[in-house]
C-alpha cells in the first residue's frame, strides 16, 4: 500500500521533499496543496524578475507535477478549506512547507512613516504576488535607503536602478514596471550595520552592481579592510574576499560617470526614521567592528531619501493549527517532525536563509524522517478523502492542467522577449480558465 502525503506550500522545500519521497524505495502517492492557484513560491515570487535562469529550476518542479503519482490542489488554503487535523485523518503523513513569506519586524524607531516597507512586500510587490499587488509604493522620491547587505537588498536596488531596456525581457510585473520607471530615483543607499567582510549577498550579485547601465557603484575605498579576518570555512573566506576585491574595484569608479549611483554604506547603523507622516531621512549611527560584531560609536549622521526597504529577513506566518514559535518565526520541530504525522520541511522549519538549493538538503532530510517514521506502517485514504471534503465545501481546486493554462495564457500576454506577463490577482488566473471553459461550450 503507498505512503499517502500531502505537502502543504508548492514552493522549493515542498517540491523538493516529494521528488525526494518519489526517489526513495517506498511507493508514495503525494499531493501538493497550494494557497495560490500558480506554484512554485520563491521561484515565482521571491527570485528576482531578471535572473528568469535561476527561474529555470521550475522546469524540474513541473516534472515533478507531471508524475503520475503526484497531483496539485492550487487554490487551496489550509485552515480556510481544509484545517491540519483534517489533513493528519487523511494522510499517512503531513509536510508543511510553507516558506517565509512575511517581514521581520524592524523594530526602529519612525518605521511605521509612510514610504517605509519590508522587503517581503516590496519583492511581492514587484514580482506580481496578489497579496502586495496594492502595495503602491510612492516611488516619487531622488533616493532611496536599502537596510541591510544581503542578497535581498541587492535585488531590489538593482530593480530600482535598471532601465526598461536592462528589464525588457524580464517579468516585472506591470504596475510595477510603470511605477518604477517612472520614478525619478537616482540615489540608492544600501547601509550595513557591519562592515564589507561581513557582507552577506554572494559576489555574483554583487558584481552585477558594477555592470548597471545608468548606475554606478560608490563605496568609500578606507573602510574596505585589506584582508578577511576570524575564522570561517574556506568557501567563506573566497567568497568575503572576492567581494572586498570586487568592492576594491567600486572604490575607484568616478559618481559622475552615469546619471545613477548605488552607494554601499559600510558601518552604519540606522537608528530611527526621521520624516513627518512620511519618511525624509533615515538617521543612523557610525559603528566600528570588533570581533566581527559592530559597536556604536556615538557618531550620528542622515541620509535623506523619500523610500525605506527593510531587506533584514524574513519569517513565517503561522499556519493555522500547526505549532508555531512566535520568536523565531518558525514551526518548531525536531529534525522536521512536528507532531504525530506532522512535519516541515525548508524556510519554515529553520529560518530563511540559504539558497534554492539548500530546500534540496532540507527536504530530503525531512523526506528521510517521514519514510524513517511511516515507510512501513501506510494505510490512510489519503487524496480520495481530500478531493471529498473539498467536493462538500464547493472548494475550486487549481489542478495542474488549470495551471498550465494560466501559465500559457501569461506567456502568450508577454509582449517583446519578456518570458510572461504576470496575471497579478487570483481572480485574472481564474478568468482564464472561466474564459476557455465558456469557449468550449
Ligand atoms: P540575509 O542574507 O540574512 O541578509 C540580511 C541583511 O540584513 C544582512 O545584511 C543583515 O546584517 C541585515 N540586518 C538584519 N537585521 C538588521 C537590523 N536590525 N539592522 C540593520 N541590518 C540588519 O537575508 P536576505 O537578504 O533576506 O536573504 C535571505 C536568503 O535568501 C539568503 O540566504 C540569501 O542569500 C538568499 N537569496 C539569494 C539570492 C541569490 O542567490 N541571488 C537572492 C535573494 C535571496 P547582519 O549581517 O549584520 O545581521
Amino acid at each position: 500500500m503507498s505512503l499517502k502525503v500531502a505537502i502543504v506550500g508548492a514552493g522549493p522545500a515542498g517540491f523538493y521533499t516529494a521528488d525526494a519521497l518519489l526517489k526513495s524505495e517506498s511507493e508514495c502517492e503525494i499531493d501538493i496543496i497550494e494557497r495560490l492557484p500558480c506554484p512554485y513560491g520563491l521561484i515565482r515570487f521571491g527570485v528576482a524578475p531578471d535572473h528568469e535562469k535561476t527561474r529555470n529550476v521550475s522546469r524540474a518542479f513541473a516534472r515533478t507535477l507531471e508524475n503520475p503519482a503526484v497531483r496539485y490542489f492550487g487554490n487551496v488554503e489550509v485552515g480556510r478549506d481544509i484545517s491540519i487535523e483534517e489533513l493528519q485523518d487523511a494522510y499517512d503523513a503531513v509536510v508543511l512547507t510553507v516558506g517565509a513569506g512575511r517581514d521581520r519586524p524592524l523594530g526602529l524607531k519612525g518605521d511605521d512613516k509612510a514610504g517605509v516597507y519590508g522587503s517581503a512586500s516590496f519583492v511581492n510587490w514587484y514580482n506580481g504576488h496578489p497579496d502586495a499587488v496594492d502595495l503602491a509604493p510612492d516611488l516619487s522620491t531622488p533616493a532611496a535607503l536599502v537596510i541591510g547587505v544581503g542578497n535581498v537588498a541587492i535585488d531590489v536596488a538593482r530593480v530600482l536602478l535598471k532601465t526598461p531596456e536592462e528589464m525588457a525581457a524580464t517579468d516585472l510585473a506591470g504596475h510595477a514596471a510603470q511605477a518604477i520607471h517612472a520614478a525619478p530615483i537616482k540615489d540608492v543607499y544600501m547601509v550595513a550595520r557591519r562592515g564589507p567582510s561581513e557582507a552577506k549577498f554572494t559576489n555574483v550579485e554583487l558584481r552585477e552592481m558594477g555592470e548597471l547601465a545608468e548606475a554606478v557603484p560608490q563605496v568609500d575605498a578606507s573602510v574596505i579592510p585589506d584582508e578577511v579576518e576570524g575564522d570561517m570555512s574556506d568557501r567563506d573566506r573566497r567568497v568575503r574576499e572576492k567581494n572586498l576585491g570586487t568592492l576594491r574595484e567600486f572604490a575607484v569608479r568616478e559618481a559622475g560617470e552615469k546619471p545613477k549611483r548605488v552607494h554601499f554604506v559600510f558601518c552604519a547603523q540606522p537608528t530611527e526614521i526621521l520624516g513627518d507622516g512620511r519618511v525624509a531621512a533615515v538617521r543612523l549611527e557610525r559603528t566600528r567592528m570588533e570581533q566581527g560584531r559592530p559597536v556604536a560609536t556615538g557618531e550620528f549622521f542622515e541620509v535623506p531619501c523619500g523610500l525605506v526597504v527593510a531587506a533584514t529577513g524574513y519569517r513565517s506566518d503561522p499556519v493555522p493549527g500547526a505549532p508555531f514559535d512566535d520568536e523565531r518565526g518558525i514551526i518548531p520541530n525536531d529534525d522536521g517532525r512536528v507532531a504525530e504525522r506532522l512535519y516541515t520541511a525548508g524556510w519554515v522549519k529553520r529560518g530563511p536563509s540559504g539558497v534554492i538549493g539548500t530546500n534540496k538538503i532540507d527536504g530530503q532530510a525531512t523526506a528521510k524522517i517521514v519514510l524513517e517514521d511511516l515507510g512501513a506502517g501506510a494505510g490512510r485514504p489519503g487524496r480520495a478523502q481530500l478531493l471529498s471534503v473539498l467536493d462538500g465545501r464547493n472548494v475550486r481546486i487549481v489542478n495542474y492542467a488549470d495551471w498550465q493554462r494560466i501559465q500559457a495564457a501569461e506567456e502568450a500576454a508577454a509582449s517583446g522577449d519578456a518570458p510572461r506577463a504576470k496575471f497579478c490577482n487570483v481572480s485574472e488566473m481564474l478568468a482564464v480558465l472561466d474564459s476557455d471553459s465558456a469557449a468550449a461550450e
